[in-house]
């Protein structure tokens, strides 16, 4: 049962993640009725496998590419990538690791979707030294530094030209995200590495102080 939802479930990241040929193709269209039926088919499953650094490192260290154009397949990875996002219990989520290379990314802080399309870091200053987890890094927290104030720019579901700015958590989200669309993860500037218990160990040191 496990591996037939798995199936599933890489058929749909499959499906969303066209290939570069599909690029020449009309967008937003399905290919074919079979592709219908599996969206249609898997639409109560919309819970993407994300992948990890243990087994898919190398899909993750790729880099990936610009959306041309917001189609179909674009709103069904923001909307399931929404609900591996809320399943997981994260605070953001990027295409790359549910092994979409598309440069896109949703962050959700304080009850607020951010929904970002081509995202772009235009400004930052400031510091900030934080130990920072990843849904694909499991048990494993890296003790960065990052800019404390950064702006970005990103298109919007709707192709809307949006800009923000975030200061803190949201700073670092921008950044932690916009790397995996480069294949760059968190631990790769890590001052340090912490694994869970060490992590556990600390903030209760921190409370006990
Ligand atoms: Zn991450």
């Amino acid at each position: 049962m496990q591996d037939e939802q798995e199936d599933k479930r890489n058929a749909r990241a499959d499906f969303i993640g066209y290939t570069e040929a599909d690029d020449k193709e009309s967008h937003g269209e399905y290919r074919c009725e079979s592709e219908y039926d599996l969206i249609k088919e898997t639409k109560t499953l919309a819970i993407l496998n994300i992948l990890n650094e243990n087994k898919n490192i190398l899909e993750l260290r790729k880099k990936s590419r610009p959306v041309e154009k917001i189609n179909r397949r674009i709103i069904t990875l923001l909307d399931d990538m929404y609900e591996t996002l809320q399943e997981a219990h994260g605070i953001g989520l990027a295409a790359p690791q549910v092994g979409v290379l598309r440069r896109v990314a949703i962050i959700e802080i304080e009850e607020e979707l951010i929904e970002m399309i081509n995202p772009e870091i235009i400004y930052k200053d400031g510091e900030q030294e934080e130990i920072e987890g990843c849904l694909s890094l499991p048990e494993k927290f890296a003790e960065t530094v990052r800019p404390m104030n950064v702006k970005v720019v990103y298109t919007n579901r709707n192709g809307e030209l949006k800009e923000k700015e975030g200061t803190e958590l949201l700073a670092r989200a921008f950044c932690h995200e916009i790397d995996h669309l480069d294949g760059i993860l968190c631990f790769d500037n890590a001052r340090r590495i912490l694994s869970q218990e060490e992590l556990d160990e600390m903030r209760k040191d921190e409370q006990e102080e």
